[in-house]
């Protein structure tokens, strides 16, 4: 458990069983309605449903909507606030089917609607909401066919609201709206000036690239006037960014809006909706703090007082207090998605003796026994100092080797007493305080090759190194072994993870189990629900992973919505390849083979059948072939 910090950062889904596996806790503290990562992986494997795969908890996304949307009830009713909450589920964060449709299902009670960037999106949400007090609010830029779409999408009886991100899309709404006689809900995005911390907050400030600045504020709200349709007003929209880390920047955010939504109803318009767009953190790491990978605050605090600036604002203000819209995504559907992969291969760098026979017929070399001074030196106060000697040895004798005066097996001897000298000053005083020995642990961690492609499943870990929770889901009640980094199998030297969530706060290895010969060893990566999926992409051609849900109710688990992940034929017409066209010239080189009497034809069959299997198989690697 404080291996890997579990608890701090599982927020109660997920917990280490008493027999060593991770489960996840789907429903109540009941022991019943918790179920074992493992279990699932063996049912998965059973039923042909290969690793890795990403497993979806439905009675997650429930809770989790609950869990937003019971607290801004409770913050509104505690404050006696007047106005309501509304949330909308930003569809980029995950545009899954089966996630929008879950969210819809699940937010019914709530009236929890959707939020869209683009035309696509928008078609989405449109079929996808039905209810008349759920709202879809239209960010993105927007051409006539956007437009017009959620024009008519008012006409089915459905609350879209045209947020104008820039001065010129005023006048197509406008224009479009008196072409098709339908007036539209309008909302304007500011730009707020508060620049939030953390990664991805660059849609705050003036140089954000979306909204409004005050000036263009002014410049729409005269031009609706002017037109007759300042009534069409009816919503203000800001964005600080995603996961932002700390309340201070939330709080100030929501003050600067509430001015400018007082601004707004002082200058006629009927508004009534305050939308503060995401930025609801997840705690990734665990650490409860105003770092990027985590936040200072919970769900209450965050609701509370973005309802209590709101309301302070509108009573100086003397205006009706709006309701509140919110567009957190991150915080909506992180902790749904779990990835599992197998380990595949490990390189274990340094095992306490690699190589010792080849060191011993060799000790009289005199360059080596420098070495192995150092080592008889070695203490507590001098380990830096012996490293910095260990260091200035051994490059010595790798320019005596470029000069032809150390032949190979001698650098082989060396090489090795350097690493049994640091694997030493490593495990005797790792923890000291000097950056150079406290790196060594990395220097001399394994590498284990998961069966996943960074760029397909973890994409921002790549892009930006954010962090997510990874373990192994299973032999927990066994100390682990090794300490390892991850790397994928792509062949891509970016393709891996050093940096980890663990007992010592982030660390760049990880503690593992050595594998078995006859078992699995499998690792999960949490919290993997928002952005992933999509933001992934098709290097080395690696293609989707395998998905399936999992739905805990009236006592029992179900998997459903079984995805089967990429094949090689998918990912090939993705880049324009026609799998059938590759078939027929494999299919035309076999038979010139046989032609020239290089094979037979049954040899011919079997090529093109193993060929055909090929481009019908997973991407990722397969361990037990079909027949
Ligand atoms: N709304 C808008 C306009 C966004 O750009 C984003 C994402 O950055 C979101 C909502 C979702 O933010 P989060 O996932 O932090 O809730």
């Amino acid at each position: 458990e404080k291996l890997y910090r579990i608890n701090d950062w599982g927020n109660g889904y997920f917990h280490i069983s008493e027999t060593g596996e991770v489960e996840v806790r789907l429903k109540d503290k009941s022991p019943q309605s918790s179920i074992s990562l493992l279990s699932i992986a063996k049912g998965l494997q059973e039923r042909g449903l290969k690793l890795p795969v990403l497993l979806r908890f439905s009675n997650i996304l429930d809770d989790r909507i609950q869990h937003i949307n019971e607290s801004f009830l409770h913050a509104i009713q505690d404050a006696g606030y007047q106005g309501t909450y509304r949330g909308v589920y930003p569809i980029k964060v995950n545009q899954q089917q089966q996630v929008v449709e879950e969210i819809c299902k699940y937010g019914q009670q709530y009236h929890h609607g959707l939020e869209t960037g683009s035309k696509a999106e928008l078609i989405i949400a449109l079929a996808h909401i039905d209810d008349p007090e759920a709202y879809i609010i239209c960010n993105g830029y927007k051409d006539e066919e956007y437009i017009d779409l959620a024009l008519k999408g008012l006409q089915l009886g459905i609350n879209t609201v045209l947020v104008v991100e820039m001065p010129g899309e005023v006048g197509i709404i406008l224009q479009r709206s008196r072409a098709l006689g339908i007036k539209p809900n309008i909302g304007l995005r500011m730009k707020p000036s508060t620049m939030a911390s953390g990664h991805w907050t660059d849609s705050g400030g003036d140089r954000s690239v979306f909204g409004l600045n005050t000036t263009q504020v002014i410049q729409v709200v005269d031009r609706l006037r002017k037109e007759n349709m300042l009534d069409c007003l009816k919503l203000l929209h800001y964005h600080l960014g995603s996961q932002i880390p700390n309340i201070h920047d939330i709080r100030v955010g929501a003050t600067e809006a509430a001015r400018f939504y007082a601004g707004l109803v002082q200058e006629g318009a009927p508004m009534g909706l305050l939308d503060i767009g995401g930025g609801l953190a997840i705690d990734y790491d665990g650490s409860h703090s105003n770092s990027p990978n985590s936040r200072n605050y919970t769900t209450k605090e965050y609701c509370d007082d973005v309802v209590e600036e709101i309301m302070t604002i509108c009573k100086e203000e003397k205006i009706s207090h709006p309701t509140i819209i919110s567009e957190s995504g991150r915080a909506l559907v992180s902790y749904y998605s779990v990835l599992l992969m197998n380990i595949l291969d490990t390189n274990v760098f340094w095992d306490g003796k690699n190589g010792e026979e080849v060191v011993y017929d060799q000790m009289l070399m005199p360059a080596l026994e420098n070495l192995l001074y150092v080592r008889t030196m070695l203490n507590e106060k001098n380990a830096q100092e012996c490293l910095n000697d260990l260091n200035y040895y051994r490059e010595e004798i790798r320019n005596k080797f470029l000069y032809g005066k150390v032949n190979m097996r001698e650098r082989a001897a060396a090489e090795h007493v350097y690493w049994s000298i640091v694997a030493e000053i490593q495990q005797k005083y790792g923890d000291i305080h000097a950056a150079e020995i406290q790196k060594l642990e990395h220097q001399l961690s394994d590498i284990y090759y998961g069966n996943f492609s960074l760029f397909q499943s973890l994409p921002d870990v790549w892009a930006i190194d954010q962090l997510f929770p990874i373990m192994p889901i299973h032999r927990l009640e066994t100390k682990p072994d090794r300490k390892a980094v991850l790397s994928d199998i792509t062949c891509d030297s970016e393709g891996k993870i050093d940096k980890f969530i663990t007992a010592k706060g982030v660390s760049d290895t990880l503690a593992l189990h050595t594998p078995k010969e006859d078992e699995d060893y499998i690792l999960g990566v949490f919290l993997v629900g928002a952005y992933q999926e999509t933001l992934g992409d098709l290097h080395n051609l690696l293609g989707d992973t395998n998905v399936v849900s999992i739905t805990y109710e009236d006592g029992n688990f179900s998997l459903h919505n079984e995805l089967e992940g990429d094949t090689v034929a998918d990912v090939l017409s993705y880049v324009e390849y026609e799998p059938k066209r590759l078939e027929t010239m494999i299919r035309t080189k076999a038979e010139k083979a046989v032609q020239e009497g290089r094979i037979t034809v049954q040899e011919r069959r079997r090529i093109i059948s193993a060929y055909t299997a090929g481009l019908r198989g997973y991407t990722y690697y397969e361990t037990d072939q079909e027949e």
